[in-house]
């Protein structure tokens, strides 16, 4: 029997594949492969999905973050609020204008950031918040907002993990001031290489994002901001219009393996499935468990990187031939890179208890259930010979 992979793109590929390889085709075959018709009709279509007026296609989900953040002229000597259990991306791009990141604690149940801490990390230094909604899963997007507002604060939606998610109905990257998305193939909405969006709703703060993506100009060879080259290719442009149209199937489906597993995981002693906000319908970019350790079994600091329940759970899987992932062994305030941001063990304990808990299980539209119950059988095979 083969491995079950976390994903398989190549399932994709055999469905629409056509498609995509015609468009790739046609790109080729009309010499333009920088910006043209295409990359604004992509734009165009996407800011349509999401539901703002504009959209700005860049290089990569990094390059969204960090253009947002420069378009607000946020750099040195601002704070930014962001989550220390997210890719290093959200906060290399604080780090990268100048600013300086800011976490607070995440919720457990969600594994997003706690709103109820929110206010206590905001100072007089604080511009903005950048929200992830990681693994799909959408922020309480109401109540962010409405923190933001009694601060004065810009929103930088990471939707890197949820094009497609919605929260109270509305798509995440709609409420805030910025989304920003990311179409690294591994994403729900994933282009044949790197790419990314910035949805936003004023019209002159997409004019600044183009301009700042073209080497800080807005008309050619002359220059009032040191910009950078983001652009999104047309190739990837053209893959992406073939495939937004199966987003919302896509997604579907993924939901439909997510409620697989809650029925399959359901009332497994020490395993906790993933709950969605409520009020919030996640797009399941990763359906991520926690492997809860008896007590005084793990140790607590995630930096020892001894190997905890979890980590011997996901070998025992592996070798039955699923592949399962962590989404992250190390918070961002752990991290050597911000060791000088003063943070220690214990400061954010909830990160760093999911950081050695957390298992994202294979996850795609294509997985089937025959591969679900093997990856479940397995897994609880694992957590009985491991605990
Ligand atoms: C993938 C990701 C990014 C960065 O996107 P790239 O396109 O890879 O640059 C940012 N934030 C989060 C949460 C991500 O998962």
């Amino acid at each position: 029997m083969s491995n079950i992979p976390p994903l398989d793109l190549k399932r994709q590929y055999q469905a629409i594949g056509a498609d995509v390889s015609a468009a790739v085709l046609e790109v080729l075959a009309s010499g333009a492969y920088i910006g043209g018709p295409l990359v604004k009709n992509f734009e165009q279509q996407f800011a349509t999905y999401i539901g703002t007026a504009e959209c700005v296609g860049c290089n990569s989900g990094t390059d969204a973050l960090y253009l947002a953040l420069r378009a607000m002229n946020i750099g040195a000597g601002d704070e930014v609020i962001t989550t220390p259990f997210t890719f290093i991306a959200t906060a290399e791009t604080i780090s990268g204008v100048g600013a300086k990141p800011v976490f607070v604690d995440i919720d457990l149940a969600t594994f997003n950031l706690d709103l109820t801490q929110l206010a206590a990390a905001i100072t007089p230094r604080t511009k903005a918040i950048m929200p992830v909604h990681l693994f799909g899963n959408p922020v309480d997007m109401t109540e962010l907002m409405s923190i933001a507002a009694q601060y004065n604060l810009v929103v930088i939606e990471d939707c890197a993990q949820a094009t497609g998610a919605k929260w109270q109905g509305q798509p995440v990257g709609r409420i805030g001031h910025f989304g920003c998305f990311s179409f690294f193939p591994t994403k729900n909405l994933g282009a044949c290489g790197d790419g990314g969006a910035i949805t936003v709703n004023d019209p002159g703060l997409a004019d600044d994002l183009r301009m700042l993506r073209e080497h800080g100009s807005r008309e050619r060879y002359y220059h009032e901001a040191i910009g950078v080259n983001s652009r999104l290719d047309a190739i990837q442009a053209a893959i992406l219009q073939v495939k937004l149209p199966h987003l919302d199937l896509w997604n579907q489906q993924r939901a439909t393996v997510a409620s697989r597993y809650h029925q399959l995981l359901a009332n497994i002693p020490g395993i906790i499935t993933p709950q969605a906000t409520p009020g919030g319908e996640s797009a399941w970019n990763q359906y991520t468990i926690r492997v809860v350790a008896p007590v005084g079994m793990d140790t607590a600091d995630p930096r020892d990187r001894l190997p905890t329940l979890r980590d011997r759970v996901r070998a025992s899987l592996l070798e039955a031939g699923a592949i399962a992932m962590i989404y992250y062994p190390l918070p961002l305030h752990l991290q050597s890179v911000y060791a000088d941001l003063g943070y220690a063990v214990g400061s954010f304990p909830n990160a760093e208890r999911v950081s050695q808990e957390v298992l994202s299980l294979p996850m795609f539209p294509e997985l089937t259930v025959e591969e679900q119950q093997r990856v479940v059988y397995a897994l609880k095979d694992a957590i009985d010979t491991c605990r």
